[in-house]
């Protein structure tokens, strides 16, 4: 058998939605974009949505709307894809990371202070996985400190934590529809504020800093622009607004079968030996974006080479962003400053799921990552 690590969900009538736009005059973000910037800020009750074409330029984009810059340090975590810490370095400022919490991989908020400098300005936490990190405690360090918080949501779009959703404390949460994410255009992305002046500004910011649209100028009478910032290129199209459109309308649907799999996942795997599982709290929706379970350290390549044999797709998140080639050389960071993210990083693997995982699958993986494991334990 081979189990794909991801599959889509696109279903028929995405694809008709996608055949209507191609069919029209008008590709570029326009009405099917606003429609589903209105309906993705309804899920996630916030009041605006910035579409973009990648989660990278909304964590970019964010970050500069709330003008932070050269000079400035932004705290986020080590135990995220790259993109979180790389579109700090975007902005011209610097990224400060901080360890995580060895239950969840989230952020450890009780170690923000010890990190914040008179150059801090904005904490970026990653909701790992799709459980939340704490928001609460998050918003009351930034509170008393004066400092913004920018949400990486790329794995939350579902998720919650003590009432709160992505979006409702952070200054804006940035959403990523990447081909393997929860909702996918294969490339994509949003952000989601409660802030009227700055959507204005994240409007203009994706769009060259123009202060009217291609639909604004084109779709009735001609009017003269202008140019107001130095903003970048980076507008949702009406072809991947209506191909992630439809999606949202089942994301719940798909959310409830993620999450039937990986409480078989976790049933079955609490009870092998030497199979490490991250901690699910109390009081959270986790988006179940991923699935991950750990091994001893130095049978960690091992068991990735041992499931791609047996057919079984995997993936890595993630090896821990500061002991990566650039951020080493670039900031001098060395094995240790981190530990914990380094010990998830050495341990991780992740497994397939996705709503399209048949029974049957589910079993094999099950039945895959168990002997591997099995076969730790009879051997030493
Ligand atoms: C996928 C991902 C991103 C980047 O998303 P893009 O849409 O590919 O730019 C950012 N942060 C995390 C945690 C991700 O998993």
């Amino acid at each position: 058998m081979k189990v794909d690590f991801y599959r889509h969900s696109l279903e028929e009538s995405d694809i008709e939605r996608v055949t209507e736009v191609l069919r029209s005059t008008f590709l570029t973000t326009g009405e099917v974009t606003a429609a589903f910037e209105k309906k993705l800020a309804a899920y996630l009750g916030v009041k605006h949505v910035v579409g973009v074409m990648s989660c990278t330029q909304a964590l970019h984009l964010s970050l500069l709307a709330w003008g932070i810059g050269p000079g400035d340090e932004v705290i986020t975590t080590p135990m995220t894809f790259i993109a979180s810490s790389n579109a700090v370095l975007h902005a011209g400022a610097t990224p400060v990371f901080v360890d995580v919490e060895k239950r969840t991989g989230n952020l450890d908020a009780g170690r923000i202070e010890e990190k914040i400098t008179p150059r801090t300005r904005a904490i970026l936490p990653v909701h790992l996985y799709g459980q939340m990190s704490d928001m609460k405690e998050i918003r009351w360090i930034a509170d008393r400190r004066g400092l913004i918080v920018i949400e990486d949501a790329a794995h939350c779009l579902e998720g919650e934590r003590d009432g709160v959703r992505p979006g409702r404390l952070g200054e804006a949460a940035c959403l990523s529809f990447y081909a393997t994410k929860n909702i996918t255009s294969g490339e994509g992305g949003a952000i989601a504020t409660n802030d009227d002046r700055k959507a204005d500004l994240l409007r203009r910011l994706r769009l060259h800093g123009m202060d009217k649209s291609a639909a604004d100028r084109y779709t009735k009478l001609y009017r003269h622009w202008d140019m107001s910032v130095l903003g970048w290129k980076a507008n949702l199209d009406n072809i991947k607004a209506a191909l992630l459109i439809g999606q949202l309308d089942r994301v719940e649907d798909r959310w409830r079968r993620r999450e039937e799999i990986a409480r078989r996942y976790r049933d079955a795997f609490s009870r092998a030996p030497g199979l490490g599982l991250m901690s699910d709290l109390p009081g959270v929706k986790h988006a179940r974006h991923l699935f991950t379970v750990h091994a001893p350290p130095d049978r960690r390549d091992a068991f990735l080479a041992g499931l791609q044999e047996r057919g079984v797709g995997v993936a890595v998140n993630y090896r821990a962003v500061h002991l990566l080639d650039y951020y080493a050389r670039q900031f001098g960071f060395r094995r240790g400053d981190y530990p914990v993210a380094e010990a998830i990083g050495d341990a991780t693997v992740t497994l397939p799921l996705y709503p399209g995982l048949k029974d049957e699958e589910i079993e094999y993986v099950i039945e895959a990552v168990s002997s591997e494991a099995e076969s730790w334990s009879s051997r030493c």
